[in-house]
Order: structure tokens, then sequence, then C-alpha cells
């Protein structure tokens, strides 16, 4: 039975050069680290990430409230309470209930996320198995192991770039790849095609880089985004085989009960914002056009009646983000309502694993689909290509193909890939029902 000797955190820094925590956990089994990653699109109902608030340290951002309560209250509770570390749920449950409130607002998601991510490394550890075997025993998955389709995100807009483009997010999804690696080299053939192609048209500025390894050219509309893609998959071979994923993150434009595309613009004025109809209207049109899979918060995280009124508009996974946080109460709200089609799964919006283990599990009750997710401030811990391949959800959002932090989690999937051999299948064309597979 393998229990906490010590925990301890300390202030390091995401990809974004803000801080953020790291947790080392010890056990009779080693040293365990995990390392929190941290939102820019942030949904408002997301578990609370405690920042210091201190402006003449960090701009504000500093982590170290939440660092002191993970040495001055955890450690030192989780080291009395000697619970097993196998014993993920009792341990979440203890962390909650040394939060006590409903959003983790006293110690913070990021103090308590990076204890409990820590604790299921050191029970892989302790039962002597890889991580992802782990997660997949804690989640009762089925027992072939599905390696997921990557959604590797190619331009980058929104709240991750300059420039004026209003989506967040384009991403290629190699459906039609025979295994992960391959998906892999596709996806890094089309970027760097991408990324000539855009300097080509745009300029040199173009093949500048956003907050996920995404390219960031000035253009203003998602026709044009969606077109150099288009034009990139062509000129590596693989029309029919790259998919597109969209995530427009429109919360970040949803002013006054409409979407203005044009919020970048510091002179907009506002007039051409759209209906929530009228945006349904232009995501149904880019659809026919073009080879779309998958959209991501289409409609803002509160304005739940434009989701369920133009669910049947839209003939494509609808991915719900900012709309449930990975939170149980508002999934099941959204199931209820028809809202979409699956769930964007983030561990730092709800802060313990076994909170997002059940996430994924009621999604897939409702026959949802479960796309894991990094979030736009990321690290160099791999422990999300873990729990996609534990939890079988056939897909995973982790940035373009470029970029280390992003890379570390393709990279592990490659790693488990390679370790697996025949004891895995590729998700492809089946990454919506792959719990299923
Ligand atoms: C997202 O919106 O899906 C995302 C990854 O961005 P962020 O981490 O900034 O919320
Ligand atoms: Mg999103």
């Amino acid at each position: 039975m393998s229990t906490v000797s010590k925990v301890f955190a300390r202030s390091i820094y995401d990809s974004r050069g803000n801080p953020t925590v790291e947790v080392e956990l010890t056990t009779d089994k080693g040293v365990f680290f995990a390392i929190v990653p941290s939102g820019a699109s942030t949904g408002v109902h997301e578990a609370l990430e405690l920042r210091d608030g201190d402006k003449s340290k960090w701009l504000g951002k500093g982590v170290l409230k939440a660092v002191a309560n993970v040495n001055d209250i955890i450690a030192p509770a989780v080291v009395k309470a000697k619970i097993p570390v196998t014993e993920q749920l009792k341990f979440d449950e203890f962390l909650n209930s040394l939060d006590g409130t409903p959003n983790k607002g006293k110690l913070g998601a990021n103090a308590i996320l990076g204890v409990s991510m820590a604790v299921t490394k050191a029970a892989a550890a302790a039962e002597g198995v890889p991580l992802y075997a782990y997660i997949s025993k804690l989640a009762g998955s089925k027992d072939a192991y599905v390696l997921p389709v990557p959604f590797m995100n190619v331009i980058n807009g929104g709240s991750h770039a300059g420039g004026s483009l209003a989506f967040q997010e384009f991403m290629i999804a190699p459906t039609g790849a025979n295994s992960f690696s391959e998906a892999m080299r596709m996806g890094s053939e089309v970027y760097h095609h991408l990324k000539s192609l855009a300097k080509a048209k745009y300029g040199q500025s173009a093949g500048n880089v956003g907050d996920e390894g995404g390219v960031a050219p000035d253009i203003s509309t998602p026709q044009e985004a969606l077109d150099l893609i288009v034009a990139a998959i062509k000129k590596a071979g693989y029309e029919g085989l790259i998919e597109i994923g969209m995530d427009s993150a429109s919360s970040e434009f949803y002013k006054n009960g409409k979407y203005d595309l044009d919020y970048k613009n510091p002179n907009s004025d506002g007039s051409k914002a759209i209906t929530g109809s009228e945006l349904g209207d232009l995501y149904a049109d880019l659809c026919k056009n073009y080879p779309i899979v998958s959209l991501e918060d289409p409609f803002a995280e509160d304005d739940w009646a434009t989701w369920s009124g133009n669910f049947n508009k839209l003939p494509v996974q609808i991915v719900a983000d900012d709309l449930t946080v990975t939170n149980p109460i508002r999934i099941k709200k959204a199931i209820q309502e028809k809202a979409a089609s699956a769930l964007l799964l983030k561990i730092n919006q709800i802060g313990t694993i076994s909170e997002s283990i059940q996430a994924a599990k009621d999604s897939f009750a409702a026959g949802w689909g479960v796309m894991v997710s990094h979030r736009s401030g990321e690290t160099e811990d791999t422990f999300i290509a873990d729990l996609t391949v534990g939890l079988r959800t056939g897909e995973l959002k982790s940035g373009a193909p470029a970029r280390s932090e992003r890379m570390a989690k393709y990279n592990q999937l490659l790693r488990i890939e390679e370790q697996l051999g025949d004891k895995a299948v590729y998700a492809g064309k089946k990454f919506r029902t792959a719990s299923q597979l």
C-alpha cells in the first residue's frame, strides 16, 4: 500500500511565460511531478485558478498563494491522512473537502489539480504499469487501446494571436491515416506547406506563430483560413484523408446578445455584429463548402437557446468547451438541452482527475464524443496524452505539430503507440465513437 510521505509545490513558468504550479509528490516508489496548465480564453464557469493579483509581481499573475496552499494546507493534511495513492476517488474527495467550496475557490483548482495529477502518476508506479494503463483501469475502459486522431491547430486566431481573425482555432485532423504516427507525419507535412503558402500569399510575417504554434497570418475571415488549409492539404497530397476542425471560442466575441466577428479591430463599433442564428447559418455554409468534421464553442457559454436552436443545422460534431467546462452539472444540462454532441475535456477546468474521468463517462453514456484538450498556456507535462489513451476518447487537441509544449503530448502518444504495437488501434474516421470500438 503506497501512501504519500511528502508533497511540495513550487512556482515555475508555462509556455506563455506566466507562473504556474508544479507539484512534487513522494511515495515509497519515488518522486512524481505534475505541472498545471492555464487557459487564455477561459470559460467563466471554470473552477477557480488562484492568482495572487499583486500587480507589482508578474502583473498580478503570480501563483504564490496556490503554492502556499499546497505546502501549508494540503501537504500536511495529505501526509497525515495516509490515503493509499491507488484510491484516487477518495484522495480527490479529500482534497475537495479541504477546499470546501463548489469551485475550488479557497485553495485554487491549480493547487488541487497538481496534487491530484501527481497522485495518479504515483498510483501507476505503485501498480507497476504505464500511466495510460492505470487510467484505463481507473475509468473501467474497454480492453483494446485506442490511439486518438490528433486535431492539430495550424492557424491561430482569436485570443491566441494578433491579427484580426475572430475564430480562435483551425485544426487539421488526419482521419484517413492508418496509424497515429502516420497522422503526425501527414500533419507535419501539411503544417510546413501551410507556412510556405501563408508567407507567399500574405508576406513573411504570416509565418509567425500564435500561442499554440499555428501560423497567424493577418487575415480576417474564416474562409481565408480554410482556403489556406485546403490548399496546404492538397499540396501535401492528402485530399480526403485530412479533415478540418474549428474552435470559434465565441464567448470571446459575444457582446450584448450578438456575435462581433470584428471584435479584434480596435475601431470596431459593433455594427458588424450578427445574431446567433446568422452565425449558425455561417457555420452551415462553411460545413457545406469545406471538409469540416468538428465545431467547438460555435456559440457563447450561456447562450443555451442558440446552441440548441442551431444544433440540427450543423451536420458535424458540436463540441462544448466554455459551455460545459468539464463540469458534471453543466454537462448534464447540455445533454438534456441537446446543445452539443461532444465534450471538450480540460482537466484544469474541473480540478481533479476523478471528476475529469467522471465527466468523460457521463458524456460517453449520453452517446457524446470526448476530445481531450491542452490549454493555450501549456507545459512539458504529458499527462493528457496518457489520459486520452486511458479513456479511449479517440480524439485529442494539443496545438500545432510544432513547439515543444505541444509536441510533448504528441511525442508521448508516439511512444505509447510504439509500446502497444498490435494492441492498439487508431481511431481514424471513427473518432466520435471510439469509446465503443
Ligand atoms: C480552447 O479554447 O479550447 C483552448 C485550448 O484555449 P484556452 O486554453 O485559452 O481556453
Ligand atoms: Mg475551446
